[in-house]
């Protein structure tokens, strides 16, 4: 199908992006991988696209402050392959490397994932493991959100009208000292997450010191599973912990996965992620 017709702007700042979006009308445009198959079905009609193609600085990682932080712009195939990435957060390197194939990787960036909040998408779970934070700019200032408070909903975030995802931020792990691990159920067509689990774990005396569990596809939105997290005392409560992930979850239905099925995914990737984080740790 053929979008509705609408105006296309290619600005070459931010400052000039941010001025475009400002009155809230317009759509910005990063990789185009959700946004164009939405405008062609028709779902989406907006008036006016705004490229970000050719903003400069939106594509970067960099580690700054005992984080890292990483420009909208960049792409999962960048992330998935960034030495910076692998050595001070392996977990977000192993998901990316999870996304679709290696053209919806080139082309697909972490700002559109993350502002597009697909509940299936893989960022989210890997994401709520890693604590991240979403900076978010207009023409006339900034804020930063918790990826949680982030994430409202099915397709929907806290994103205000004139906003853009500038960057996230996540924690940085020492190498070796925290276990990581994505798991995912992988829908057999689209590569998207029946459903997905992300876990970092410490250990200290034999005890499970330091636990994060993110849960995409399972629920309306991603979401960290605390309930997993605080029955996780010592590595032998990996079965025990992982099959409470879908306690009090509304969980999604549809045809690739009825609720049930997915609640017992949920369970069996859940405790496989847990067991292949522990194995890592050094
Ligand atoms: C065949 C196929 C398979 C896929 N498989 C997977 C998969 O297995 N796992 C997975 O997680 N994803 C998958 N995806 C989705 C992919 O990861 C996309 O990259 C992602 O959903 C959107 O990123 P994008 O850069 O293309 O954003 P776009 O499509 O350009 O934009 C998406 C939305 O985000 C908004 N947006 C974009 N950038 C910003 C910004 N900086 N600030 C504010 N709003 C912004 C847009 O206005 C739009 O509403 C797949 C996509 C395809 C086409």
């Amino acid at each position: 199908m053929i979008p509705q017709e609408f105006e296309y702007s290619a600005p070459t700042s931010l400052e000039e992006a941010l001025h475009l979006i400002s009155d809230g009308s317009a759509k910005v445009l990063a990789g185009g991988l959700s946004l164009i198959p939405l405008m062609k079905l028709r779902l989406a009609a907006p008036g006016h696209v705004v490229d970000l193609g050719r903003v400069p600085g939106l594509s970067y990682i960099r580690e700054e402050g005992g984080k890292l932080h990483i420009g909208a712009m960049t792409t999962h195939y960048q992330i998935e392959s960034s030495a910076l990435v692998h050595s001070r957060c392996p977990l977000l390197a192993e998901t990316a490397a999870h996304i679709g194939d290696v053209q919806v990787r080139n082309a697909g960036t972490i700002g559109g994932s993350v502002a597009h909040a697909d509940p299936a998408a893989d960022y989210p779970a890997a994401l709520l493991a890693l604590d991240a934070q979403v900076r978010l700019v207009t023409a006339s200032g900034e804020r930063t959100l918790p990826i949680q408070d982030f994430l409202v909903d099915t397709l929907t975030t806290a994103l205000e009208p004139g906003e853009l995802v500038a960057e996230v931020i996540v924690d940085v792990d020492v190498d070796g000292a925290t276990g990581f691990c994505y798991q995912k159920m992988a829908h057999a067509a689209s590569g998207f997450a029946i459903v997905g689990a992300a876990v970092r774990v410490r250990r200290s005396n034999g005890r499970v010191s330091f636990s994060r569990v993110g849960i995409t596809g399972l629920a309306p939105k991603a979401f960290r599973a605390t309930g997993v997290e605080s029955l996780l005392q010592t590595p032998d409560d990996v079965a025990s912990a992982a099959g409470a992930v879908a306690d009090g979850i509304e969980a999604n239905s549809d045809l690739a996965a009825s609720a049930e099925y997915r609640c017992q995914m949920a369970r069996v990737y859940t405790a496989r992620a847990l067991r292949q984080a522990l194995a890592r740790i050094a």
